[in-house]
């Protein structure tokens, strides 16, 4: 089973525990996510039925060696194609590609 993560939530998580590109939630939210990164697992599977994106972004970046890394790509945070997490990316957050990716190649490879 896999729970897409809106890039507002990956974000949200993200600044939760402290990583760069991370955007303060509301009260609300900050509260929630609080709540959701100090539950034990029993417990956070239990809100899991209630906040599917929510507890799976918190338990992504808890238990998942690649988890902070999959909640960057969520939140737009890296290019899809080189996988660069400086930026600034050109079509973000659907789409983000960094400067160099971005730029057109030459067809004839001579810049
Ligand atoms: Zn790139």
């Amino acid at each position: 089973m896999s729970t897409s993560i809106p890039a507002e939530t990956a974000r949200h998580v993200l600044w939760t525990f402290g990583h760069r590109g991370g955007i303060q939630p509301g009260t609300y939210h900050q509260k929630l996510l609080d709540l959701l990164a100090y539950a034990p697992p029993v417990e956070l599977a239990k809100f899991a039925q209630v906040f599917p994106a929510e507890a799976e972004a918190v338990r992504m970046a808890k238990y998942d060696e690649d988890g902070v890394k999959r909640l960057k790509n969520a939140a737009g945070l890296t290019c899809i194609r080189c996988g660069d997490e400086d930026g600034p990316f050109v079509g973000a957050p659907r789409q983000p590609l960094c400067e160099p990716c971005a730029r057109p190649m030459p067809l004839d490879g001579v810049a």
